[in-house]
């Protein structure tokens, strides 16, 4: 408690009020220290009640890309807010959207360029699982329900995503009974585990309806990194088992990992990719899934029932793709991508004294993902102690991982990695 109110402000009444009405995500509400009370948030600060100011070190789960309130976001949202807030993709059509559509398709490899407009990137997954078991099924293939995903994977938490998570080591074991069962296996790093895969895919081929990973880096599974190796290996397997290949985007997409879509450093173009998270430069929920023309042609028909059946209320709200359009402004005004490749020298530096520390079991960096991976963690302790040392940082697994807003200056970058390696030297 009392590193809550160090300051000499009393808690809001706002948050001695509501504070216990909010049900907090992944929390025990009875024994989480309580929340602390955010009153405003600019560049890669978040501003505590009390008068702190915390150097955000998660960029809130790695959507602001842009640093929070970058004037062009506020000043294109409001402009849409005059204008038109929100109206229904039910038989009408917006500029904002159909823009956003144009562009994301000119962004894309290959021929990705149907985009479904949803607002989180668990129901863009699931819109991803529902096309591609469609696909299928309107191409007169029946059977093919059954995904392969891998460990260490994370796509969601709602029932559909829960299930192509890692069923052991993810948040969601607790569901298991809940679940339809998928195909959760080991990537194919190496000779093994491809001619693993292989078997399995042969074996499954008239079950599986398509090969979901999250390409590069697998985040909130326990943010593991692979090489672009292993997705090409994936795209031949696809490919020689005729089964489709969707890459889950949701966190790497839009320069996270160092190129704007993972898929692209790796020169992979996969049958459906989903966007979510920094789409919309973080501030409005918004995903999407994309289709390639090979995939939107089984569904383009005289036959109303081969129409891709669902429609989210919210699904392209004006007020949110005009936000993903003033983010993709600023990827193209601003020098993102060469951000992203300061942050990841700096950070690789900057996290290097971890390497040495008794409890370190590996320290990587890639793009604007820094990780330190430990061998036990005492996550409440850490919480703690990063609040106290100004930075926000909130470690998860046996991980503790910096994802900051590629716009956060040098100095800012130094004392989130100064307060990690200060932390972990502590007995
Ligand atoms: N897919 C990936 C790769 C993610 O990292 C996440 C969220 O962490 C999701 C899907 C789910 O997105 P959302 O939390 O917006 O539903």
């Amino acid at each position: 408690g009392e590193l809550r109110h160090a300051g000499s402000a009393d808690p809001p009444s706002w948050f001695t009020r509501g504070r216990d009405r909010v049900w907090l995500p992944y929390a025990q509400m009875k024994t989480a220290p309580p929340p602390l009370p955010v009153v405003a948030t600019n560049g890669s600060r978040i501003r505590l009640a009390d008068g702190r100011e915390l150097v955000d070190g998660v960029a809130s789960w790695w959507t602001a890309c842009h640093g929070y309130n970058h004037p062009h976001m506020r000043i294109e949202i409001a402009r849409q807010l005059e204008t038109m807030p929100h109206v229904m993709l039910g038989g009408l059509l917006h500029e904002p959207a159909a823009r956003l559509a144009e562009r994301l398709a000119a962004l894309l490899p290959g021929d990705l360029g149907r985009v479904f407009f949803s607002d989180s990137g668990s129901v863009a997954v699931e819109v991803a699982m529902k096309m591609a078991v469609q696909y299928w099924i309107n191409n007169g293939v029946r059977g093919r329900t059954k995904f392969v995903a891998f460990r260490g994977g994370y796509h969601g938490d709602t029932t559909a995503t829960m299930a192509v998570c890692d069923p052991d080591e993810g948040m969601h074991r607790l569901f298991k009974g809940l679940l339809p069962e998928h195909l959760i296996t080991d990537l194919p790093r190496d000779e093994a585990t491809t001619a693993a895969l292989d078997r399995l895919l042969g074996e499954r081929a008239d079950a599986i309806a398509g090969i979901l990973v999250e390409p590069l880096v697998q985040g909130a599974g326990g943010m593991l990194f692979h090489d672009a190796a292993v997705l090409r290996r994936l795209r031949a397997l696809a490919d020689r088992h005729g089964t489709l290949l969707i890459f889950d985007e949701v966190f790497t997409g839009f320069g996270r990992t160092g190129s704007m879509f993972a898929c692209d450093a790796a020169g992979v173009v996969p049958d459906i990719v989903t966007l979510g998270k920094a789409l919309s430069g973080g501030t409005l929920p918004l995903a999407a899934t994309v289709a390639s023309e090979r995939v939107f042609r089984a569904f383009w028909s005289d036959d109303p029932m081969q129409a891709l059946m669902h429609g989210p209320t919210f699904m392209g709200n004006a007020l949110a793709c005009a936000a993903a359009n003033a983010s993709l402004d600023l990827f193209e005004r601003e020098p993102r991508l060469d951000q992203v490749k300061a942050i990841e020298t700096q950070m690789t530096a900057g996290l290097a004294p971890c390497r040495g520390l008794p409890n370190v079991v590996d320290v990587r960096v890639r793009g604007a993902i820094g990780v330190v991976e430990l061998s036990t963690i005492d996550i409440p302790r850490l919480k703690a102690r990063f609040v106290a040392e100004g930075v926000y940082v909130r470690p998860f697994g046996r991980i503790v991982y910096l994802t900051p807003a590629f716009t956060i200056g040098a100095e800012d970058l130094a004392r989130l990695t100064g307060a990690i390696v200060t932390v972990l030297s502590e007995p």
